[in-house]
């Protein structure tokens, strides 16, 4: 599927990177007639379209000349104070002056990247983890190394093992419902992993793009929040509570770590775009963002639920999925020896889509896992989607 056109100017460095996988995929599903789980898109019906008009016309009336013209690279001054207010009601000490503003969270991995990883050194992912983390990444071209995932976060004693012998540079996680799998660290977990983190040299680097769409059970406090400043970057983003299309996103580092990511984003872009920094500031200033993430809350709650209900009811029993407490994610793991692969031809045929695991391993395992999306069809397409995947399960099972 993925295109084998190059150059001879290509730069050697892209031989470690691939297209990623998942966009490859929304093509081949972009087919109106089929049900699709492989996206990994926010439900636009939740989008604050209305508010987001009026603050774009106020920021233009009001203060349009400053919206439009260059600004400073850490980013809007009242958007980081706002953000830090919000760490604040979590009980985490964040200085505004700690944040810097960046495109999308995804901005963030990249901007890491290239001030922290040097070519050939170690970078610790979970297993499985973010593909956009491992593509950032793979432009530094360093040797990952992972860490199994459990239900309830990483396997601390292998994580103890790898901090040890591959001593990585980074160790980068997304601890709450986590993409692709929808687990989340346990606070026990978060407790144990801080310890093995302060005990090394690593730097931890935590995503949390979901941790405010929890629909059930009960929030931990950042694993970031029990370390140092200048021993970790926490990164959050605008993306998943108001819109991804702004490209709004941030990060939190001490000033050792902060001043290296500022010079790298001042040559990437220099800011982020004022005018969508001051649409999002003015929006959260006239709207309660509680009350509009409370509906997304419900609404994917209620998305999971039909899923998990789906397919505790169609699935064969030795399919295992992950009951995940919040996000737009849950994972699913057939018997050792099949290949989600395989069902994603069949599941193609029947019209349901979804993405299959492998590319989430850097370690080439994970053939017999896949990543279901429960946020963006709905209902009705939920449970037909879910039926029409058992069916083809049922016959690639039985083949
Ligand atoms: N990190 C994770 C774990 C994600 O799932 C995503 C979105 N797919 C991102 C980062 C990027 O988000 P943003 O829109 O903030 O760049």
């Amino acid at each position: 599927m993925t295109t084998s056109h190059t150059t001879p100017w290509a730069a050697s460095r892209l031989a470690a990177v691939r297209p990623s996988f998942i966009r490859e995929i929304l093509k081949v599903t972009e087919d109106p007639t089929v049900i699709s789980f492989a996206g990994g898109l926010p439900n636009p019906d939740l989008f604050p379209l209305q508010a987001i008009e009026e603050a774009a016309a106020r920021v233009l009336r009001d203060e349009g000349t400053q919206a439009l013209q260059y600004s400073t690279t850490e980013g809007f001054l009242p958007l980081r104070e706002w953000i830090a207010a919000r760490y604040a009601r979590r009980g985490v000490t964040v200085h505004p002056d700690d944040i810097l503003i960046t495109t999308g969270s995804q901005q963030g991995l990249d901007l890491i990247g290239k001030c922290f990883i040097d070519t050939g050194e170690a970078v610790m992912l979970e297993r499985p983890g973010y593909l956009g983390a491992i593509q950032a990444f793979a432009f530094m071209e360093p040797r990952f190394c992972t860490v199994p995932l459990e239900d309830d976060g990483p396997d601390i004693d292998a994580m103890a093992a790898t901090l040890g012998s591959d001593a990585p540079t980074v160790f980068y996680a997304v601890p709450n419902f986590q993409n692709p799998s929808g687990v989340t660290w346990s606070g026990e977990k978060r407790a144990a992993a801080a310890k093995l983190l302060e005990g090394s040299q690593t730097l931890f680097v935590e995503d949390d793009p979901y941790g405010e769409l929890r629909f059930s059970g009960t929030s931990h406090p950042p694993v970031g929040s029990m370390l140092a400043p200048d021993r970790r970057i926490m990164l959050g983003s605008f993306s998943k509570v108001a819109s991804p299309g702004m490209r709004v996103g941030w990060l939190v580092a001490g000033p050792a770590l902060r001043g290296h990511l500022v010079t790298a984003k001042q040559a990437a872009d220099l800011h982020t775009s004022t005018l969508t920094q001051r649409i999002l500031a003015r929006f959260l200033a006239d709207n309660d963002l509680d009350s509009h993430i409370a509906k997304i809350r419900e609404a994917y709650g209620h998305h999971a639920k039909v899923m998990i209900q789906a397919m505790e009811q169609y699935f064969p029993d030795d399919v295992k999925f992950t009951r995940p407490e919040g996000g737009m994610f849950l994972w699913v793991t057939l018997p050792q020896g099949c290949s989600s692969m395989d069902l994603f031809e069949k599941a193609i045929e029947a019209k349901v889509a979804f993405v299959p695991g492998a590319p989430f391993y850097v370690d080439g395992s994970g053939g017999n896992t896949l990543r279901v999306n429960f946020s963006n069809a709905n209902e009705a397409m939920i449970e037909e989607g879910v039926r029409r995947l058992a069916g083809c399960l049922e016959s690639y099972l039985a083949a």
